[in-house]
């Protein structure tokens, strides 16, 4: 029953699937309260009281790509595409420096008009911008182009595997596979990235099975990094009329993922942010230790529309910040200086 998983969580022992399945079903009231207490306070022992800035450039909204659940998708016919000329890009790198920023993120749509060279360039280019670690999140390409983007200096690549149930996947993913995720996530591992996938919470056809093997997945990957935020319809996609994902069950996979990947880097995303505005200072209370704000120029942001109002799309990158910046301040934290890599051994500086 849930006090029994829940003490064996806080003694450090290895949590089955069904313990797993147990927490995440935990009922409002105290059983969530103990197990959000518990998330808090193993985030506090690992990680203390820092949270990590990852300030996110996207710079091409174009996909190949027809994922049911997002707004990039190819087959929307209704979006502006843009890309981001590598000279803004160095730009606002530039401009993140001078805000402190430890790690950049440059995220795309997966957008074959980049050769594995060209993003090698990108990347080579932002890393000169400043003193950062750069984070590479623009889905499946070859063997070959992530090792181009490693030599080029890129540290960490994020590839979330989105759900751990392989028909799920193959549905909402049209001609991709969950193997063939599972097979680059081992190749980055392989070339020396730190790793980060993740999985979203409220995906039509998930049930908390599927939740606590998304949580077992990214154990067994041993990844440096999991972002796992709520799904949200997008009205120009097949899933414009499902629901959106729950917060408390977005909040309470946060927790036990915490419990289950002590040392994992997890975002307070901002899709919780945009499910409710307090959902950012509710996952860092419950687990999270990252905040990944949007640093891309304002006339991109409404472009980039994965899904609709999204947290800080009319912002500009100045507004992104501070309002960020205060946030950690209001829940007590402070704002890390580092560059926040993995605590693993091998990735220390
Ligand atoms: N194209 C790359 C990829 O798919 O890995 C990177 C960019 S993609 C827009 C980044 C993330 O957006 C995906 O990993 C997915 O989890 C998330 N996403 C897409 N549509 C979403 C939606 N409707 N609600 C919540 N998250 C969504
Ligand atoms: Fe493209 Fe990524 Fe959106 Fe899928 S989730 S349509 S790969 S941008």
């Amino acid at each position: 029953d849930f006090a029994r998983a829940l003490t064996r969580a806080a003694g450090g022992i290895e949590l089955t699937r069904e313990d797993i399945i147990t927490l995440l079903q935990a009922l409002p009231g105290e059983e969530e309260t103990k197990l959000f207490e518990l998330a808090d306070r193993v985030r506090q022992e690992n990680f203390g009281d820092e949270v990590h800035l990852r300030g996110i450039i996207e710079f091409s909204n174009y996909c190949r790509n027809d994922c049911h659940y997002c707004g990039l998708r190819r087959s929307n016919k209704e979006i502006q595409r843009y890309r981001i000329p590598l000279e803004e890009i160095v730009d606002t790198a530039k401009y993140a420096a001078e805000l402190g920023y430890g790690t950049i993120v440059l995220q795309a749509g997966e957008d074959p008009y980049y050769s594995g060279e060209e993003l090698a360039e990108m990347i080579r280019k932002v890393k000169e911008s400043g003193n950062f670690a750069v984070t590479v999140c623009v889905g499946e390409r070859s063997r070959k182009d992530y090792e181009l983007m490693k030599e080029a200096g890129a540290d960490r690549y994020l590839l979330k595997h989105e759900t751990a149930d392989p028909a799920l996947f193959a549905k909402l993913r049209p001609g991709t596979s969950l193997a063939e995720r599972i097979k680059r996530l081992q190749w980055l591992r392989e070339i020396g990235f730190q790793v980060g996938s993740g999985n979203m919470v409220g995906l039509p056809g998930q049930t908390v099975e599927t939740l606590a093997d998304d949580i077992l997945l990214l154990k067994e990957l041993d990844v440096e990094m999991a972002g796992i935020g709520p799904f949200i319809p997008h009205d120009q996609t097949p899933l414009r009329d499902c629901s959106k994902g729950d917060l408390k069950q977005t909040l309470k996979t946060l927790a036990v993922a915490r419990l289950v990947l002590p040392q994992t880097h997890l975002p307070a995303t901002t899709a919780i942010g945009t499910l409710h505005p307090e959902g950012r200072k509710m996952a860092l209370a419950c687990g999270a230790n990252v905040i990944m704000p949007n640093l891309s120029p304002a006339g991109y942001r409404q472009m980039y529309q994965i899904y609709p109002e999204k947290a800080g799309s009319k912002e500009n990158a100045d507004e992104s910040h501070e309002k960020i910046t205060s946030l950690v301040k209001e829940v007590g934290r402070h704002i890390s200086k580092g560059r926040g890599d993995s605590p693993k051994e091998q990735f220390k500086n």
